[in-house]
């Protein structure tokens, strides 16, 4: 069975699908994927970086977007 490879929004390095952090934008904030709608990687390097914030305004096109709850998902 062939793996699935997505990419990190954040430094862009391509992984197993099962390694990554799948989230989405939900309304005023970033929730675990749910199964609906669009969703977005982020790798466990990425994560702990403070800049991913930028990268999430961007891919969710809302830079009022609370992003505290990703690292409340994955507790950091
Ligand atoms: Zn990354």
């Amino acid at each position: 069975m062939a793996e699935i490879i997505r990419m990190c929004i954040g430094c862009r390095g391509r992984f197993n699908q099962k390694l990554l952090n799948r989230f989405k934008c939900e309304k005023s904030k970033v929730i675990s994927y749910n199964g609906f709608g669009r969703s977005f990687y982020i790798c466990e390097k990425c994560i702990k970086d403070k800049n991913i914030d930028k990268k999430i305004f961007r891919v969710c096109k809302n830079n009022k977007i609370d992003v505290t709850t990703l690292r409340e998902i994955v507790n950091i």
